[in-house]
């Protein structure tokens, strides 16, 4: 892949060269907190994020991101060629929006979502001196990123890394709003298997690797377009995580526009000259509007258009793929595996299956380690219940490398 993504093989970096040798199951301390994240059934997101998918165009995207006219506009990490599928892609593609809301002549705009994409939006447009109501399902802000403090530190649920440090907007702001970050990944990077074997660099399956590439887009291979790889461009420098929680980043994209938490909008209704959203049976009027909900929920039809969305559009909703990633986060009472490790491979009878894990130690302080599915695996967990998927877990870890 042309840039470093989340979890590809060059993120990676070197595997550590572990002697193969057996180990025995384990007893494992006991756990002392989880969180397990089910994005596919979140209404307000469907999905992690989006992918070039088999059969679609590496210009849909652009499709996606079209303005409706002068008075409906789209913004989301879906929409962003350059830099699809990340927080700071999304980030840009709301302020590319307010740019071009700009240039209308509005004067009230309404902003959908307030992830990344609608803060960026509603800052930029704010900032014009429009008059901005922002409109959010959740009765939080941040979107898919979502910083959880129920483990005793705070841990992202949705996204972890600013993706590529040089030159991104991420950075900046981390900077400008005294936000910790710290070079954080997978390294160094020990693989195990389901007999207790831990495996050299040199004989992992090439099915590990296209695993991987798997858990960059969320998607199975099957699924991938063969366009996939030149999808996006993305930034240089190493990726960062930021310990105390990524959405204290969004401090920097605070500005003078209206809030409403708990506001889903249902429907939006848009001519030449204006546009009326519905939300909760009230309807609201605006000169213009950004979108900004995920492709998932577009997928879902559950923002009803009148009229129709144009059919560009709407066959660009249909053809871009929804990943699915989700991650199971165990804090144990104590560590047991090696603190020093960055992250672990997990060679199963199917490979895939909890086949990534990350060491949060380093990050956070805490013996937690957060288990990775995507795809298929994703999906057939997200279904069963929390002990069913912890018990899972569990299964697999107890052939971890002992510290
Ligand atoms: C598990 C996971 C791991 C990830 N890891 C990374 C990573 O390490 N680095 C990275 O850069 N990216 C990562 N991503 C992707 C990144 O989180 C997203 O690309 C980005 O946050 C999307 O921002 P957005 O503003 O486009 O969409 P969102 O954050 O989804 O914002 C859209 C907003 O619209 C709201 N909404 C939905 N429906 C309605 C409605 N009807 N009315 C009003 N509001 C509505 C939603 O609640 C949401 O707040 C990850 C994502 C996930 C899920």
């Amino acid at each position: 892949m042309r840039r470093r993504r989340i979890l590809s093989a060059a993120a990676l970096g070197g595997l550590v060269p572990f002697l193969p040798g057996k180990a025995r199951a384990q007893r494992l301390p006991a756990l002392s907190g989880y969180r397990i994240t089910r994005w596919q059934a979140d209404p307000f997101a469907r999905g992690s994020y989006s992918y070039l998918a088999r059969g679609a165009r590496l210009d849909q995207r652009r499709d996606l991101a079209a303005p409706v006219g002068q008075t409906l506009f789209f913004a989301g990490e879906a929409t962003n060629s350059d830099h699809p599928s990340t927080v700071h892609g999304a980030l840009l593609s709301g302020q590319r929006a307010a740019r071009e809301v700009a240039g209308t002549g509005a004067r009230r705009v309404a902003v959908v979502g307030l992830g990344a994409a609608g803060l960026g939006a509603a800052q930029a447009l704010a900032a014009q001196g429009l008059e901005v109501t922002a409109f959010e399902a959740r009765d939080r802000l941040g979107g898919r990123v979502w910083s959880d403090h129920a483990l005793g530190v705070p841990v992202d649920l949705g996204a972890f890394w600013i993706h590529g440090a040089e030159g991104n907007p991420l950075t900046q702001l981390a900077q400008e709003t005294g936000t910790r970050t710290i070079e954080a990944g997978f390294e160094p990077f020990y693989m195990f298997d389901h007999r207790g074997w831990t495996w050299d660099e040199d004989d992992v399956p090439d099915a590990y690797w296209d695993h991987m590439t798997e858990q960059s887009w969320a998607a199975d291979l099957e699924d991938l377009s063969a366009d996939a790889e030149e999808d996006g461009i993305g930034f240089g420098g190493p990726d960062l995580m930021l310990p105390d929680g990524y959405d204290l980043v969004f401090r920097g994209l605070q500005g003078a526009y209206e809030t409403r938490l708990s506001s889903p909008v249902d429907e939006i209704r848009y001519d030449g000259l204006g546009v009326a959203l519905t939300v909760g049976g009230t309807v609201s009027t605006f000169d213009a509007a950004v979108v900004t909900v995920s492709l998932g929920v577009l997928k879902a039809d559950a923002i009803g258009f009148t009229p129709p969305l144009p059919a560009p559009k709407r066959d660009a909703i249909r053809r871009l793929g929804m990943g699915l990633m989700n991650k199971t986060v165990l804090r144990f009472e104590r560590p047991f595996w090696d603190t020093r490790a960055g992250g672990f491979g997990y060679l199963a009878p199917e490979i895939g299956w909890f086949g990534l894990w990350l060491n949060l130690m380093p990050v956070v302080g805490a013996p937690i380690l957060v288990g990775f599915n995507v795809g298929r695996e994703a999906r057939a967990l997200e279904t069963r219940s929390d002990d069913a998927q912890i018990a899972e877990a569990l299964a697999v870890l107890a052939h971890m490398p002992r510290g």
